[in-house]
């Protein structure tokens, strides 16, 4: 499995994680997924709504996924939610324990983006492997 994206879709990413450090930011990724390729063909930037620390943990706004779900399915092309994005501010772009205990829906993309005062740093993509015990790194291919 490798995720396809724009490379102006990874600046959305890159400038979100930048613009809420030192918080997580987070948000949705549409697209579509075959036998071998994700690909994503948006993105949908959230708000944090987490409880907890919002350095160190996300939640996706549950409306917004609402309202995506829907114009996706007046748009009935076959384009879906496929996965989400988060940061990691002064943390590498992979997945932490608390990302795996996070895993409602094995079969999402996650891209986690490292952030630092500094900006953002590396994107990372990765899904949960079939028992659901790691995730397993996928390569990700950009284009224009
Ligand atoms: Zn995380």
């Amino acid at each position: 499995m490798q995720v396809a994206l724009a490379n102006r879709l990874i600046e959305i990413i890159c400038d979100h994680a930048a613009s809420t450090y030192p918080h997580e930011c987070c948000g949705l990724l549409a697209g579509r997924v075959d036998a071998d390729t994700a690909t994503i063909t948006a993105v949908h930037p959230s708000d944090n709504i987490t409880q907890g620390d919002p350095t160190r943990g996300f939640e996706v706004d549950p409306k917004l996924r609402f309202d995506v779900m829907r114009a996706l399915e007046a748009q009935a092309d076959g384009t879906e939610i496929i996965g989400h994005y988060h940061s990691h501010p002064d943390h590498p772009a992979e997945p932490s324990k608390t990302d795996l205990a996070m895993v409602y829906e094995p079969a999402f993309i996650w891209l986690i983006c490292a952030s630092t005062s500094a900006g953002a740093q590396d994107l990372g993509a990765f899904r949960a492997n079939a028992d659901v015990s790691g995730f397993d790194q996928l390569q990700i291919i950009t284009a224009e």
